[in-house]
């Protein structure tokens, strides 16, 4: 009974083999696979993959900046050329906030949380008020249609965790968190979650972060295709089960220990 809490099942290196993807995630006994968009098209397509596989559940939301998105789509742009580049951040400029927030909340019944959302000063630092303009309207989308918020922040941690802060809002997921050991303790004071994603096997930071953190506020993830386990290979959802063991060794705890609690916790806040 395996979570995978974030993904990017949209991203291309999954373009040709996402229904090997999912019977592998099958196999490995993944019961649940939540896919975050990060952008309009992104989003749309997430929503497609959650209709079509019955074990993936969609996450809709805009990620903080818009550097990143050209990162994600890197892959694409080299394959292509400095047209297709020019294009796509034209894109990215154009999106319009409010309407992707209208079609969020129309498609309320098709989604189980909102993300990847959060604040990102690491790529840009030049729009920080943009960005914590775009990150509040999020928070309220998620409070207003009583989702949990799965939270993107990259040197900006303290920001993030002060914004949510001050919303009272407490289905809050921390993914990938890495900022220093009194905001992790913050996040728990807080009785919010932190994620064990696979390159925990060999991140000491996520290591630190699953030993402060209880087991009642944890959930495991890939962030496939990123942070795989394994060196040189993608990462994907069935590979989840290696951060469920990691937290077992910290912990200390059988790995079936593991698997049920955060079973529950899943179940207490989805
Ligand atoms: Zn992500």
């Amino acid at each position: 009974m395996l979570i995978d809490i974030h993904s990017h099942l949209d991203h291309c290196y999954f373009n040709d083999d996402l229904d090997k993807v999912i019977e592998n995630a099958k196999k490995a006994n993944v019961k649940v696979i939540l896919t975050a968009g990060i952008n309009p098209e992104k989003n749309r397509e997430s929503l497609e993959i959650a209709k079509k596989y019955d074990i993936v559940k969609a996450c809709l939301g805009i990620y903080p900046i818009q550097k990143t998105y050209n990162e994600n789509d890197s892959i694409k742009i080299k394959n292509n050329n400095k047209i297709n580049e020019q294009k796509n951040k034209n894109n990215l400029r154009n999106i319009n906030i409010d309407e992707e927030i209208k079609f969020i909340e129309k498609n309320k019944k098709n989604i189980i949380a909102i993300g990847e959302v959060g604040l990102d000063y690491f790529w840009v630092k030049d729009n920080i008020n943009e960005q914590k303009e775009l990150f509040e309207k999020m928070i309220q989308l998620a409070e207003k249609l009583n989702k949990p918020i799965i939270i993107h922040s990259r040197k900006a941690e303290e920001d993030a965790i002060s914004m949510l802060q001050s919303s009272k809002f407490k289905k809050i997921i921390m993914h990938c968190f890495t900022g220093k050991k009194s905001l992790v303790k913050k996040i728990i004071d807080n009785g919010w979650f932190l994620t064990a994603p696979t390159s925990i096997v060999r991140s000491t930071q996520f290591q630190e972060n699953v030993k402060l953190a209880p087991i009642t506020q944890l959930f495991c993830e890939t962030d496939a295709p990123y942070l795989t386990p394994f060196k040189d290979k993608r990462n994907e959802p069935a590979f989840v089960v290696e951060a469920y063991k990691k937290v077992a060794e910290i912990k200390n705890m059988e790995l079936k220990e593991v698997v049920n609690n955060i079973w529950m916790n899943w179940q207490k806040v989805f």
